[in-house]
């Protein structure tokens, strides 16, 4: 179905108040939703799932509010979710994914304003480096330059030569090198930024278009990710690093344990809810996340929960928001509406 397509049907279905009885006949079932960072400038443009605008994020939770939904805590959520205690209609928690900056200056404020509880699930290497995250800036410079073709000389050997910007495989392939070389720096924040800026240039992207001074693509510092938990919002796991060892459970285990200490080297609470970086997990994940004391994870596959029992609590379901996702699609699927025509349509995913 096409997208006018589909956008007509759905106007059609909230018109004859489909919605709002499908809320009514779900108001039991749990929704948990997923962000990640806000747009300081046009970061949404290159990737609207990683960067979300202030002004329609708060579009959709006066929605929320308006429409009856209970925004609770992941640990409410949980417990209910669990059987242990009972859940308000409509529970619904806020999910952000990563730590970056601009989750606190955009987003936070909007939640802080309507007293709307939430959850950071936080990849901490990318903190205690404290640089631009090397792979998601280099991509954004890549997207910005005007240019078709590059030759680049004076980097390193691997990257030295020419590149083809005109194809996905081409920019893909100096994103790669670019980013790894980046990496090397380490926390070493001065030439980080040198070498990004320099990158830029080369591509034909002025630093102050870049604007790295608006920290955009950096991560929250110890001191702003302390005070969270005062916001209303808690700090979770993310991994130490932003990858899933998929059939490798010492590896997970290995990872967690640093993050975790990361996290309680801060000075916040220890953590014990976990997010699948990049939405990737395996069915071994369930044995080694209930080992380390982990409660609860969270996957990227849509879906409304009724019950998390046993193993279900570690593959939640969880809703990627987006700038692709139009108010109406927004609305249909926190509604329960999509989640119904899934499952008629033979194409729901979700395990729980
Ligand atoms: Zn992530």
């Amino acid at each position: 179905m096409s997208k006018q397509l589909k956008l007509s049907f759905l106007r059609a279905a909230r018109t004859f108040g489909v919605f709002k009885l499908f809320r009514y006949l779900t108001q039991s079932q749990l929704r948990i939703l997923c962000y990640h960072g806000g747009a300081i400038g046009d970061e949404s443009e290159y990737n609207g799932k990683l960067f979300f605008s202030r002004q329609t994020f708060e579009q959709r939770m006066k929605w929320l509010r308006e429409k009856g939904f209970n925004v609770v805590s992941l640990d409410e959520a949980v417990e209910s979710a669990g059987g242990k205690r009972p859940a308000p209609p409509l529970a619904t928690v806020i999910t952000f994914d990563d730590g970056w900056y601009s989750t606190r200056s955009e987003l936070l404020p909007v939640l802080d304003k309507l007293e709307m509880p939430s959850t950071l699930y936080l990849c901490t290497s990318h903190v205690l480096e404290g640089t631009p995250v090397a792979t998601v800036t280099t991509r954004y410079i890549i997207w910005k330059s005007p240019l078709k073709s590059v030759a680049l000389s004076g980097y390193t050997p691997a990257i030295d030569g020419q590149y083809d910007l005109s194809s996905g495989a081409g920019r893909e392939e100096l994103a790669k090198k670019v980013a790894a070389w980046i990496e090397g720096f380490g926390a070493d924040n001065t030439a980080a930024v040198d070498a990004l800026e320099r990158f830029a240039k080369d591509l034909a992207v002025p630093a102050g278009e870049l604007q790295l001074g608006t920290r955009r693509f950096q991560y929250m510092t110890g001191d702003e990710l302390r005070e969270l938990p005062a916001q209303r919002c808690a700090v979770e796991l993310h991994g130490h690093v932003h990858h899933y060892p998929v059939g490798d459970p010492a590896a997970l285990k290995d990872d967690l344990r640093q993050c975790s200490g990361a996290i309680q080297s801060l000075g916040l609470p220890v953590p014990k809810h976990y997010c699948y970086p990049s939405g990737s997990f395996d069915a071994d994940a369930a044995g080694t996340l209930g080992e380390l004391g982990v409660v609860s994870a969270t996957t990227c596959i849509p879906g409304l929960i009724s019950k998390a029992e046993n193993e279900q609590v570690y593959f939640l379901p969880r809703f990627l928001d987006g700038r692709d996702v139009e108010m109406l699609e927004f609305e249909a699927e926190m509604s329960g509406f999509s989640e119904f025509l899934r499952r008629v349509t033979g194409r729901a995913a979700s395990p729980a």
